[in-house]
């Protein structure tokens, strides 16, 4: 976990000069070895070097433009650079010339400017190896701004009451000491040192909550003794005030080197760019307009990060360091009041990829991945200089270049999984463009942390009979193994996977034809080569290896003959008898709730069954993975909210649903990830009532009710992932996001009836299938199917974490049960069952929708009554009071 938003925004701080485009964007080829044109890059470095503008002149050809050549000079001499990197990227022959890209670092005082050019070069004479000179020159792309930041020791200042406002948070000075750090237009970084306080005060009710989970109290008031600031320069008059800074006569040096310290610890933390093999040195954006960053080193919580960015949707965000987590993220009320109450994390995005075409080698033993991706993209901004790709940051990036422009500038931001490409044009908005990416690097396969349950008991070495399990690598989403749109974003794609000759691969995407043995170099191990095609878009792609046994494909028919699923079971070798019987259970799965959408998003579906010490799954379109842990294993994980202890099919009916909550039905941000996980449990549950009946669903349902309940306090499941994330407590995340959002499914379902409730569950499926949605956007589907207003059903539920508390009393009056409920505090909507036992022992249930805060029902008796109870169901998420 990162603090979110620091460099997000960095395309904006990038002034992308763009010049003309027409590039004929030949291919570019691997670097010749043509020695000549070697020295001629030497000599230009030389001369950027020695500021001499007559030696750059001197190695211009005949027929170079002048307006060209006096650019190159004033960007490499004029006025002199105090460093200048030159990097040969490409080469190729062009008509009979040598068409060259370089990138050029030029720095002057702390200030660098990285540009690319295209050169055209000839050889002076008829001899190759002889002197090369410069035909034709043309600037493609500038990123300037990049500044090497560091303290003015020439001035310290004394503070006196020094108060910086931003929204929900002030940190006050009364006094102590300050440095700075400048950029030409003024200071951009603070070093403030002293004992101070500070008060944040989220406006939220939810991130109230989650302070109080992190610090005891809604409102976290602190004293700090160091707060390291960064700014836009325009910014900080407004911010500090002048009187409150007085230079003093004399720097100390003790103050000096402590605030450097402090500089050098947290500068790296925030708007930093990699400048690849360009410098080493740590380069820096300025923040935009009044994005800013405070990092303020508290004595009780050590370092705390406060950031406002505005181009996020959720602007403020509240970060401790020490821990790595999130603490508070939410919107500003300026921008509540700019975007309304739910966002979309696609709304920002400045283009769409349409397909990715991706070509990829594993060498899982060490871990390495090496691989070529082609993506098509549909640009959505007006217009586009730069774009953000998302690739893992232990990932090199080769090469990026496209069709249209040939290659392209491309810079890591430092710490982040981003990658940034200039374009040497802008370009407008709706239009398709190509991407060609290579990388590679080593990147360990990410655990399968989301549906797995922790361990409550460290295994005794004594008892422990080692069992080695087969080994297996996923790379899937969060492990960012191929170069993709900074968000999830539903995209074809053909994936083709190589690896080790012993290992097989499932992957998303219909797998086409059998594996191929791909030719070995003598003394190496042969390696065999999968290719699957994703006809239908997925929110991302997943490859997983291990070795399989494969059962042979089964075809479910879903709807009708025209639309089969392929179905295919692969099993660790060790898992075969134990994943026997499997193959029909996952068809029954699938054919289930295939009848329940009436659909089926993904035509093949396979389920990789493998080995583990604890159960855990992880379901990406297309296929699945099981782990089914060994007799041997010496963990124990009954405690556990996803746990079903008496229903063992309830994890592999889980981890099918996803395919039509999670994959097919996306969800719009983070908040909303119980449009997934509470929808797979809610499936699941059904599942197994229809495979096991009534008692069975009942049993799961107390289950859930249980969780939900106890956690419930911890937060509302629109925090997702932020649910149990202060204290690293999964359980908290299972029981709300999981259990609860599957109760609230299954009270909707009894407000509404079962009509009402499957229709706008299929129209809402239907709507929204290959796209991601809100919970607005569900509400919507079951307003409509209802014919009922649901806000504050949601309120109560979704965006609210309370339980009601509710009493109960009934009497038997003139043949009728007169059954009332009152409600304590708020008014929720909640169907409650009242079960009444016959003197003959026949039991009736009936659902009453407490929808006020006191509610009478009269009911009907078909005989002498022998006891009534309520909620003996478990179906309702409700107290009741004795
Ligand atoms: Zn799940």
């Amino acid at each position: 976990m990162r603090p979110r938003s620091l460099v997000a925004l960095v395309c904006i701080w990038l002034s992308l000069a763009a010049a003309a485009a027409g590039q004929d964007g030949r291919a570019a080829s691997a670097p010749q070895p043509v020695d000549g044109v070697t020295r001629l890059v030497d000599a230009i470095q030389r001369a950027a070097d020695a500021g001499d503008a007559n030696a750059i002149r001197s190695l211009a050809r005949p027929g170079l433009r002048a307006t060209q050549l006096t650019e190159f000079i004033q960007s490499l001499a004029e006025p002199k650079v105090s460093r200048a990197t030159v990097k040969e990227r490409d080469r190729a022959v062009v008509d009979g010339r040598v068409r060259m890209l370089l990138e050029i670092l030029t720095e002057r005082d702390i200030e660098g400017r990285v540009t690319t050019w295209r050169l055209d070069v000839e050889p002076v004479g008829s001899d190759l190896d002889g002197p090369w000179g410069i035909a034709y020159i043309e600037r493609l792309t500038t990123v300037g701004g990049l500044y090497r930041l560091s303290l003015d020791g020439s001035s310290e200042f004394d503070v006196r009451n020094l108060t910086i406002s931003q929204p929900d948070l002030s940190l006050v000075l009364p006094s102590g000491y300050a440095f700075m750090a400048r950029t030409p237009d003024g200071p951009t970084a603070l070093v403030l040192i002293g004992k101070g306080h500070m008060a944040f005060t989220p406006k939220p009710e939810a991130e109230r909550g989650q302070l109080k989970i992190f610090s005891g109290s809604e409102a976290l008031k602190t004293e700090f003794d160091t707060v390291f600031l960064r700014l836009n320069s325009s910014e900080f008059s407004d911010q500090i005030s002048a009187d409150s800074l007085k230079r003093r006569s004399a720097v100390d040096p003790g103050h000096l080197r402590r605030a450097t310290q402090v500089l050098e610890t947290y500068l790296p933390k925030s708007f930093q760019i990699d400048l690849n093999d360009l410098s080493t040195a740590s380069w820096s954006l300025e923040p935009s307009g009044s994005d800013f960053v405070a990092e303020v080193v508290t004595g009780r919580y050590g370092p705390l990060t406060y950031a406002r960015a505005n181009a996020e949707p959720e602007d403020i965000s509240f970060f401790d360091r020490r821990k790595h987590r999130n603490i508070a993220v939410y919107p500003s009320d300026t921008k509540l009041a700019s975007r309304g109450r739910f966002f979309s994390e696609d709304e920002k995005l400045e283009y769409d990829v349409k397909h990715y075409e991706i070509d990829v080698s594993f060498a899982p033993d060490r871990l390495w991945v090496d691989g070529t991706a082609k993506i098509t993209i549909h640009t959505r901004a007006a217009f586009l200089s730069t774009l953000t790709l998302r690739l893992a940051d232990p990932l090199v990036v080769r090469s990026i270049s496209s069709p249209q422009f040939g290659r392209l500038l491309h810079l890591r931001v430092v710490g982040q999984n981003n990658v940034l490409v200039g374009f040497p044009a802008t370009i407008v908005g709706n239009t398709d463009l190509e991407l060609d990416v290579t990388y590679g690097g080593r990147l360990p396969p990410q655990s399968i942390d989301r549906e797995a349950i922790t361990q409550q008991q460290e295994p005794s070495p004594q008892e422990a009979i080692p069992v080695p399990l087969e080994p297996q690598y996923m790379y899937s989403n969060r492990s960012y193994w191929y170069p993709q749109a900074p968000v999830t974003q539903y995209a074809t794609a053909k994936i083709t996977a190589s690896v080790p000759g012993e290992l097989d691969v499932v992957a998303s995407g219909t797998q086409r034809g059998p594996a191929t043995l791909l030719p070995a170099p003598p003394g190496q191990r042969p390696r065999r080569k999968f290719v699957f095609e994703a006809a239908r878009p997925t929110r991302y792609l997943a490859v997983f290896i291990s070795r399989f046994v494969s059962a042979p494909p089964s075809v479910i028919r879903v709807q009708d003959d025209d639309d089969p699923l392929t179905l295919t079971v692969e099993t660790n070798p060790r898992q075969t008898n134990r994943a026997r019987g499997m193959s029909e259970k996952a068809a029954d799965i699938l054919k289930f709730y295939a009848s329940l959408l009436a659909d089926a998003p993904y035509d093949s579906f396979t389920l990789a069954v493998t080995e583990s010490d604890l159960p855990g799954g992880h379901s990406p379109a297309y296929f699945a993975m099981l782990n089914q842990p060994l007799p041997t294993t010496p963990f124990v994980w009954s405690n556990d909210p996803v746990s079903f202890q008496n229903y063992p099919s309830f994890f592999v009916a889980h981890e099918l649903a996803h395919q039509w909550w999670g994959q097919a039905v996306g969800w719009k941000n983070y908040h909303e990830q119980w449009l997934s996980e509470g929808f797979a449990q809610y499936f699941a549950a059904l599942y197994a009532e229809h495979e096991r009946g009534s008692d069975q669903f009942v049993g799961v349902l107390r289950q859930m009710r249980k969780w939900a309940i106890e956690m419930s306090p911890q937060g509302p499941v629109y925090l997702g992932y932020r649910l149990g994330h202060l204290k690293g407590e999964g359980k908290v995340f299972r029981a709300l996001v999981y259990d609860k959002g599957a109760m609230v499914l299954h009270m909707l379902r009894r407000l509404l009836g079962d009509d009402a409730f499957y229709a706008g569950l299929r129209e809402f499926y239907a709507t929204w299938r290959y796209k991601k949605a809100g919970t607005d956007d569900f509400r919507a589907a079951m307003e409509k199917a209802g014919g009922r207003s649901l806000e504050r059903f949601f309120d109560r539920w979704i965006f609210g974490s309370g339980i009601p508390s509710m009493r109960f009393t009934s009497r038997v009056e003139g043949g009728q049960l007169l059954a009332r409920f009152e409600q304590k505090g708020d008014v929720y909507d909640v169907p409650v069952t009242v079960s009444i036992t016959y003197a003959d022992g026949t039991t009736e249930n009936v659902v009453v929708p407490v929808t006020e805060q006191t509610v009478s029902r009269a009911i009907p008796l078909k005989g002498a009554v022998r006891s009534v109870e309520v909620n003996k169901d478990g179906g309702a998420l409700v107290e009741m009071e004795k």
